[in-house]
């Protein structure tokens, strides 16, 4: 995996570096805050290695700008400081895992690891559109890393609409999968339709406005954008 370690002690520097290599990873380093943040801008990493107190800023700042920034690179934050306080508030911020100096090389290897596993299969689990990712175990739909505030029934009906992603899903198939038997009593198409439209709506209000389609005669296709 790519790695950015971000630490400003030249020695331990140079250990976590040359240890990282030795196990097959792509190493590279910045040793203070600006330089830091630039290479976190400008490159792709898997994983980052963040200490604290650095030269010229703190940290726990690049933490806060990357997901600010939506970047959902693997963040372990590596420091000597050790306060439960700054473990608190770099996890709060969005490191996803803390590692308080001084560590053993094979340990931080290994959080590295799991880090980038659990990272893997989250992403797996989760259902693109465009810049839409539903999170089914969480019921949760996001545009840009911002929720979308929707029903129970609403995100019922995206989930469906997205895991059938480029095909035409007929109005009687939605109303079964998403009311089953209830679709039977129901004014269907004025039922479904209103649905469809307030769906429609909130993924407007963020930046979706033409994610579900209507395919005249047969039904509602949701496709990414082209
Ligand atoms: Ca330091």
């Amino acid at each position: 995996m790519k790695v950015l370690l971000i630490e400003d002690e030249t020695e331990l520097r140079r250990s976590i570096r040359q240890y990282l290599q030795e196990e097959g990873h792509l190493v590279e380093s910045a040793n203070d805050f600006p330089s830091a943040m630039e290479k976190a801008r400008l490159h792709a990493y898997d994983a980052m290695l963040v200490d604290i107190t650095l030269p010229k800023g703190n940290g726990l700042d690049i933490v806060r700008a990357l997901r600010k920034a939506n970047n959902a690179c693997g963040i372990i934050i590596i420091s000597a400081k050790g306060s439960l306080d700054d473990k608190v508030l770099g996890l709060d911020l969005g490191a996803d895992d803390y590692l308080p100096k001084p560590f053993h090389l094979p340990e931080l290897v290994a959080r590295l690891r799991a880090l980038v596993r659990r990272k893997q299969a989250k992403a797996q689990d989760s259902i693109r559109v465009g810049p839409l990712r539903i999170v089914p175990d969480e019921r949760l739909a996001e545009v840009d890393g911002t929720r979308v505030d929707l029903t129970g029934t609403e995100f019922d009906l995206l989930h469906f609409l997205a895991v059938n992603k480029g095909r035409v899903l007929s109005r009687s198939a939605i109303l079964e999968h998403v009311w089953g038997d209830l679709a039977e009593r129901m004014d269907r198409d004025d039922f479904l339709y209103a649905h469809i439209k307030n769906l429609r709506r909130k993924l407007a209000g963020h930046g979706c406005p033409e994610s579900i389609k209507t395919v005249y005669g047969l039904g509602y296709r949701m496709s990414d954008p082209a």
